[in-house]
């Protein structure tokens, strides 16, 4: 039955990482942070369907935070208004989190916080060194269907 179908489910998302099941950056939805808020770059937003959208400055690796597209209420797209000015009146430092992480590890962090998108970064080579590049972002979505799918694949 159902029941037994997510208790499953919450033992086995425990052997995955966070690199098997976060969304690649590739395939991320960014924004450069000198863009104009015009009308094509809301319809292009609007369109994305996404609620949190990292901003990038030059390269796509180098996040400088996440737009919240509630924020964007008040922005009148005739204004023009840049990128950088709304990300500086609701800036807030981009958590991430190592892609060799498990998944229970990330539930608990999710958790605890109010913070329910984080930026993946590359293992580091050696131990100690600093986590490395940017590879992808992870949501407490995309570990809630984790949980959820044994319910699927199980028969
Ligand atoms: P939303 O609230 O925007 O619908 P969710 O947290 O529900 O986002 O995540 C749904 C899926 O979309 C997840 O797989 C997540 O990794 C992915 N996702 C979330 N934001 C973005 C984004 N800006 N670009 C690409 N994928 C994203």
């Amino acid at each position: 039955n159902a029941d037994r179908l997510l208790l499953i489910g919450a033992l086995e998302y425990k052997d995955k990482r966070v690199k098997d099941v976060m969304t690649d950056l590739e395939h991320c939805f960014l924004l450069e942070v000198r863009s104009r808020l015009n009308f094509a770059t809301m319809l292009a937003i609007y369109k994305s369907g996404f609620t949190r959208i990292p901003v990038y400055e030059s390269s796509r690796q180098n996040i400088k935070g996440i737009l919240y597209v509630k924020d964007l209420i008040l922005v009148d797209p005739d204004d023009e208004t840049e990128l950088s000015a709304v990300l500086a009146f609701r800036g807030r430092d981009v958590a991430s989190v190592r892609e060799d992480v498990k998944l229970d590890v990330v539930f608990k962090e999710f958790m605890s916080s109010n913070n329910h998108m984080l930026l993946v970064r590359r293992a580091p080579d050696m131990p100690g060194a600093p986590d490395g590049e940017v590879v992808g972002l992870i949501t407490l979505e995309d570990v809630m269907e984790e949980l959820i799918q044994a319910e699927i694949v199980d028969e």
